[in-house]
């Protein structure tokens, strides 16, 4: 029988876990930690792995796996950044990874988190808070009906999010660097990336984090964004430099933003850290901005995801092991 270890298992997984393995023939056996160079030992005799983390496993890994003739990673995620794609493959390793697992939920939180921005969610809590009911212009809003939203990155979760930002009757525009005409019902591609910005209320990007999109989003990006909008990002930490976030905030020249990822996040997010002091004033003033509604990575966070990303996540593992290769292989 087909034997694959699962790193970084969560109890929350375990009911698809079960029906996969079930549905499949296959026995599954579970590590609560990543895969690191300290764990990666338990995968000795295993066919395959899964795992669903954010940390970078150490490069010795791969030749390790490879060593115990294991010849995939299946991450349970839709971004894989945590991997060497180069490195795995010179091991003859492939990465899967799962996309389009539940596009709607970024989508729908993206826009959600959007309309918590434009009527002043925090402003309106801190009020109820002490017990202040009075309507004044500090918990006005505006509508994303009659706005001009940028969707930066139009694929899986992008094409989602334009769609419901056009059928709240926003125009959208778009820029990618493969526009589709399928798309173009609903969104108006630019040619640039600053002339999907300099025109737009409401900017929200969704590209994956790569050395194109590294820190695509700084000062001078920022900038160029219309006085007054507000900046969404619910891809990558690392497509935007946070530091320039708090500056162009600083100067007023945003109204604000909703931020659900950051660069730098890894030692904080997904654990609890109460009572602990914060050490990275960066993520201190990303929880802190009255600008900004942060959220720690929770976008994909629902039911539906998580059950679909264990499936497709398995399911992939299991191609690898059975023919070689996988339809959702990343490098
Ligand atoms: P996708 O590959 O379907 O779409 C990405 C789009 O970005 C593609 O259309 C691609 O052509 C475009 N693109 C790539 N490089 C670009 C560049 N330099 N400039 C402009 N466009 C560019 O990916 P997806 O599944 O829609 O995921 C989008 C992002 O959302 C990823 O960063 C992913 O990691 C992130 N994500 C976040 C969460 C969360 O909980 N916050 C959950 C899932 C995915």
């Amino acid at each position: 029988m087909t034997k694959i270890k699962v790193f970084d298992a969560r109890q929350e997984e375990m009911l698809a876990f079960e029906e996969w393995a079930e549905a499949n023939g296959v026995t599954l056996s579970f590590e609560e930690g990543v895969l690191n160079q300290a764990s990666v030992h338990l995968a000795q005799g295993f066919d395959g792995i899964s795992t669903k983390q954010i940390a970078k496993p150490e490069p010795e890994v791969y030749a390790i796996l490879k060593e115990y003739g294991i010849r995939q990673i299946a991450q349970r995620t839709a971004g894989f950044d945590m991997f060497d794609g180069p490195l795995a493959t010179e091991n003859g390793i492939i990465i899967t990874n799962t996309p389009e697992y539940s596009p709607a939920s970024i989508a729908e939180f993206t826009v959600g988190n959007c309309l918590n921005v434009l009527r002043r969610l925090k402003n309106v809590e801190e009020k109820i808070e002490q017990q202040d009911f009075a309507h004044f212009p500090d918990i006005r809003g505006t509508t994303i009906r009659g706005k001009t939203v940028a969707v930066v990155g139009v694929g899986s979760i992008g094409s989602h999010t334009a769609r419901l930002f056009h059928a709240f009757g926003a125009k959208v525009l778009g820029y990618d660097v493969t526009p589709r005409d399928d798309y173009r019902s609903f969104v108006d591609y630019q040619d640039c990336l600053e002339d999907a910005l300099k025109n737009a209320d409401i900017v929200t990007v969704h590209t994956p984090l790569d050395a194109t999109t590294h820190h695509m989003f700084d000062y001078e990006t920022f900038k160029q964004m219309k006085p007054g909008a507000v900046f969404l990002n619910n891809a990558r930490g690392g497509v935007m430099n946070a530091k320039d976030l708090f500056k162009v905030l600083d100067e007023d020249h945003l109204f604000g933003a909703a931020i659900d990822v950051y660069e730098f996040e890894e030692p904080y997010v997904f654990s609890k850290h109460t009572h602990e002091v914060i050490e990275d004033k960066d993520f201190l003033r990303l929880i802190q901005d009255p600008k900004i509604i942060y959220t720690p990575h929770t976008a994909y966070y629902t039911d539906e995801a998580i059950h679909n990303m264990v499936t497709i996540a398995m399911d992939a593992a299991l191609e690898v092991i059975q023919t070689g290769d996988a339809k959702h292989r990343t490098n």
